[in-house]
């Protein structure tokens, strides 16, 4: 009785503080939605009335004088309320039909718009390129709320917010869940401007970031020294990163890391002549920061200069802060990412991620890394890629064995029934899911395409070389098959099409990996390697490590910046390299011995991203705990129990696959089990 009171309660206050503050720019006074409210729960009764002032409060905050007068507004929620439960459920059901046909027909124009680019299918024409941006239901929202359709679901299906998901969801059945994911297909209504306004931030910060190609052959020592090849050009900041990371292998390599991670900070500061970026013929000095013409003679510049990547950083802010007015429900950015697209609430992804970076592992791990680097460890080590358990089998040899094996794509395709059952799948299993998935030549290195209604197959984009499928390639493919089999699960599986899916990208990555991991038992040749384990683990540890730093920055630089609305691109600078030696100060200088370091700042998604970086910490800990529990189980049953579960909420879906929430515990216990083998103490 007291828990139904205190839902009672925060329901109204939610609808108060939601609906009555900022209505954006409805049409509809608060005097009509309580007037409409009155005469439905008349009609309906008491029982009913939490659910008519949600519907009603959520349809009217998306009226707009357009739609029609308040009467209108009025005479609509009286004719589309729909009180009766089994009535209510017919509806669902059809509109769950017609969405997955209207998301499944979108979903297969979109695949073939763009065949043209994904394809191995001879020279892309210029129309391919136009055809294949166009999306196909860029208009639907629209269209949805001009013939009322979308009032009539957001009326009956209303929004929850994460927090009401997290606890009343726990008791919802599939149902009930399916009826508050259609409700969400209409969270906002944004006008074209605003869209068109993101959409030109977003595309002038990857023209940036796409542009900002380092000229290695350029780099010079303090003494003059060139370390990389002359026509060397790196994107910053990945192709910097992989580069530092390739020079793990190079005995000669800490010369060139040291310069790269010199450069990295003259980045983040600005500090570096915009005029070397994507330059020929210039020498960079980026210790001393100097710059020399092609004949060795110094070239003045102004620090500072034609500086841009705040400013890009900056406009992405405002951009997405644009959108605040038409979210009531969702007014930050930093909660949209956070409680709509992710659905774990920031608090308990930072607490993951302090987890990790103060857990005695850290240091533990360093020290095992100073062991085996015969050295102390530097900043740039965070990056670190030596744990990379590499196959002793000669990758000659299993060349061979997969060109044999998958001549062409179409044998691929032939053995996928074989691959589940080798897997683990049962029989039935592996004759109902072989079928749905297509395997396509891609023009690219491959990739996995789910289909978006039933009748469809997903695809399974993967590159065979004339001679046969090489073992790399064999490698991405199974990846990507972990993936077609997700896509296949949570879209014929589910209890309805509303719930299709997984709750985000990092679950379904953690199917592709147990796939992927599990090639050479497909050769035949599965190896018992016990190390490989470890040092998968101390790998996953140390790269999650890394980028939950990263992320912490980007977490917090947000939070800044809706702090300070009067940011400039000079004071977004100096704020983004203060959090970044803070975060550094805290969790990565006890560790590396060495303060004020700014490097964890130098990701580049953090200027056109978005606060998505938070993703890939989340993606290594869900995958990490989600790979560890399906280990020695069978697979197939397994799978499939988990993955049909459909788009709950991430916390509430990992209960239910694992048996407890989302926790850095099992990568934890495996990374201190791998260092007590390394004796490490
Ligand atoms: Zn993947």
């Amino acid at each position: 009785m007291k828990n139904l009171l205190i839902l009672a309660l925060s329901g109204l206050f939610l609808t108060a503080c939601l609906f009555g503050a900022d209505k954006g720019s409805s049409s509809v006074s608060s005097g009509t939605v309580e007037k409409v409210c009155r005469l439905l729960t008349d009609r309906y009764g008491s029982d009913a009335a939490m659910s008519i002032e949600r519907g009603v409060s959520q349809a009217a905050s998306l009226w707009r004088a357009e739609d029609g007068s308040e009467k209108d507004f009025e005479t609509f929620c009286q004719e589309n309320y729909v009180g009766d439960p089994a009535k209510k459920e017919l509806l669902f059901r059809r509109l769950d039909e017609q969405f997955e046909s209207l998301m499944g027909h979108f979903n297969k124009l979109s695949l073939d718009l763009k065949a043209p680019l994904h394809l191995d299918r001879g020279e892309i024409q210029p129309i391919d390129l136009i055809l294949g941006q166009y999306e196909p239901s860029a208009h639907l929202s629209d269209d949805l709320f001009l013939n009322k359709a979308a009032f009539l679901i957001v009326l009956n299906f209303p929004y929850y917010t994460l927090t009401e998901k997290s606890t009343l969801g726990a008791g919802w059945n599939p149902l009930q869940w399916g009826y508050v994911r259609m409700g969400e297909r209409f969270l906002a209504r944004v006008p074209a401007h605003v869209n068109q306004l993101i959409s030109d931030a977003t595309t002038r910060a990857d023209n940036y970031i796409s542009g900002y190609n380092i000229p290695m052959g350029g780099l010079v020592t303090p003494k003059g020294k060139t370390l990389f090849p002359e026509n060397l050009r790196l994107i910053s900041h990945w192709g910097l990163r992989d580069e530092l990371k390739g020079r793990y292998a190079d005995p000669k390599g800490l010369e060139k890391q040291k310069t790269i991670y010199e450069l990295m900070k003259r980045i983040i500061t600005q500090e570096i002549p915009s005029r070397f970026i994507d330059s020929k013929g210039l020498r960079y000095d980026p210790l001393n920061n100097l710059l020399y013409d092609d004949k060795g003679g110094k070239v003045a510049f102004k620090v500072g200069e034609g500086a841009e990547r705040y400013e890009r950083f900056l406009e992405i802010v405002q951009a997405m802060k644009a959108l605040d007015a038409y979210y009531p429900e969702l007014p930050t950015h930093i909660a949209r990412r956070f409680e709509a697209d992710r659905e774990i609430p920031e608090v308990q992804v930072e607490a993951l991620f302090t987890k990790l970076l103060t857990s005695p592992a850290f240091a533990k791990t360093a020290k095992l890394i100073e062991k085996r680097l015969g050295r102390k460890v530097e900043p740039f080590d965070i990056w670190y890629d030596g744990f990379k358990s590499r196959s002793s089998l000669s990758e000659e040899l299993l060349d061979k064995m997969v060109a044999e094996k998958f001549p062409n794509t179409i044998a691929f395709q032939n053995h996928i029934e074989k691959i589940l059952l080798t897997l683990g799948f049962t029989p039935e299993q592996a004759a109902f899911i072989a079928p749905k998935i297509e395997v396509d030549p891609a023009r690219g290195s491959g990739h996995a395409w789910g289909a978006g209604m039933r009748s469809e197959k997903a695809h399974l984009r993967t590159r065979v070389p004339a001679g046969g499928m090489n073992y790399k390639g064999f490698n991405i493919a199974m990846h990507e098959l972990g993936h077609n089999v997700e896509q296949t699960i949570s879209l014929h599986k589910v209890a309805n099409y509303s719930l299709n899916g997984v709750p985000n990208t990092a679950f379904t990555e953690a199917l592709a990996f147990v796939f992927q991991a599990r090639d050479l038992d497909i050769l035949g040749m599965a190896k018992k390697d016990p190390k490989g384990k470890d040092l998968n683990a101390l790998d996953d540890y140390w790269a999650a490590c890394e980028i939950a730093g990263v992320a912490l920055v980007d977490m917090k630089v947000w939070h800044w910046a809706y702090e300070h609305p009067e940011a400039t691109a000079e004071s977004l600078q100096a704020e983004t390299i203060k959090i970044a030696k803070e975060v550094w100060n805290r969790y990565y200088a006890p560790v590396f011995k060495v303060k004020d370091q700014t490097v964890l700042a130098i990701y580049s998604h953090m200027i056109d991203g978005a606060l998505y970086l938070p993703d890939y910490p989340l993606g290594h800990i869900i995958a990490f705990q989600l790979q560890s529990y399906l280990e020695g189980k069978p697979l197939g049953p397994e799978v499939e129990r988990i993955f049909s579960a459909g788009r709950i909420v991430p916390q509430q879906w990992m209960k239910n696959a694992v048996g407890e929430e989302i926790s850095v515990e099992p990568l934890l216990k495996a990374t201190e089990t791998a260092l007590k083998n390394q004796a490490i103490r």
